[in-house]
């Protein structure tokens, strides 16, 4: 399929490396394509970004048949540009797709499409430290219909933001705010799928949780409200004794990139690598004992964020002095070095931006 180019008339300002945030500035262009049932995925464009017509009976609108992706291109010393596994981004996206019966996207045609924009738009990826481009892919159904089914007609399109440090902390240690009261996902959901409606679920509890201090919630699994499963939109990881446990891929569990990334980097360097439930009860016994050494999440947007503090049924604890672990800063030194091109790529995860 050939990609149409409509460029910009005029091109934004760009907003200064250090006052970047998250998510709040995008680039002049944006990567557009429809699907109809009688042609398939078509019209593949790069058009000015910009507000997009759409009708109120949008059936995303009303049902959340929406799914999302997120990745980052980085800038390297060299001056180049690079992504971190975007082809496990776009597998994810497929899947995430199907849980929420929307059709197939071609990956290689994705991925094409991602480096052509990227392509144009390069001198939108900011240089300063810890500073990246964020890809924001997604699919929404677009059926004007306000009746219950999936849509025949969709939309997808990648949006480009230049970002700083996720945390406005930094990479310190965040408060997390346990709840056995309410649940993101649930067993047989659609936990697994990056789909809009898990993060509007998850408003209330974190709201909640910012109003008495926490940055995040812990979420516990739906069905016990007993065993941890993630932490915000990231994955979780417990350094207990000698061993790195994290919760088992069940279904209701988003499969992180990043979380696959810690998980081979660790094996890599001999550390034994547990994936099983672990409960919040027995996050808090190993804390009394002692064997509890750290706990960080892991994600795109933040890549490792070390955990400093945990409530939970009122009770607090202090994870090691409440500081970034060794292990935490390990993961997140390597990991950036790979992503920023300062280190050996042994896995394969880079791929340049032509
Ligand atoms: C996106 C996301 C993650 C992290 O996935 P990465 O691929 O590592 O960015 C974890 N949990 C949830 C709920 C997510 O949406």
């Amino acid at each position: 399929m050939e990609i149409t180019i409509k460029k910009a008339d005029t091109l934004k300002e760009h907003p200064d490396d250090s006052s970047l945030g998250f998510g709040t500035y995008f680039t002049d262009h944006m990567f557009v394509m429809d699907y109809a049932p009688e042609k398939g995925w078509h019209d593949p464009r790069i058009e000015p970004y910009g507000p997009m017509e759409m009708y109120p009976s949008s059936m995303v609108l009303h049902y959340g048949q929406a799914i999302f992706e997120g990745l980052k291109a980085y800038h390297t010393d060299s001056g180049g540009v690079q992504l971190f596994r975007p082809r496990d981004n776009i597998k994810r996206m497929n899947r995430s797709g199907e849980r929420l019966c929307m059709p197939p996207l071609d990956e290689d045609f994705v991925l094409e499409a991602m480096l052509e924009l990227l392509k144009l738009e390069k001198g939108w990826v900011p240089k300063a430290d810890g500073t990246s481009l964020y890809i924001r892919p997604t699919i929404i159904a677009t059926d004007p219909y306000i009746g219950l089914r999936p849509s025949f007609t969709y939309r997808f399109f990648i949006i480009l933001s230049p970002v700083g440090a996720y945390y406005p902390e930094g990479f310190d240690p965040v408060k997390i705010w346990v709840t056995s009261k309410y649940v993101r996902a649930v067993r047989g959901g659609v936990g697994e799928a990056k789909t809009a409606g898990n993060y509007a679920a998850s408003l209330y509890a974190t709201k909640l949780a910012n109003e008495d201090g926490y940055t995040q919630v812990m979420w516990l699994d739906g069905v016990d409200l007993k065993y941890v499963e993630e932490v915000g939109s990231m994955n979780i990881f417990f350094v207990i004794g000698d061993e790195l446990i994290t919760p088992e891929l069940n279904g209701s569990i988003l499969s992180g990139v990043t979380r696959d990334s810690v998980i081979q980097l660790a094996e890599s360097w001999g550390i034994k690598v547990v994936e099983r439930k672990i409960s919040i009860d027995e996050v808090y016994a190993a804390h009394a004992d002692g064997s509890l050494k750290e706990v960080f999440g892991s994600g795109t947007a933040a890549v490792i964020s070390p955990v400093g503090n945990i409530k939970f049924d009122g009770k607090e604890i202090t994870i090691g002095d409440g500081g970034v672990g060794p292990l935490a800063a390990r993961f997140f030194n390597d990991l950036t070095a790979i992503q920023y091109g300062k280190a050996e790529d042994p896995f394969n995860w880079i791929m340049p931006v032509g």
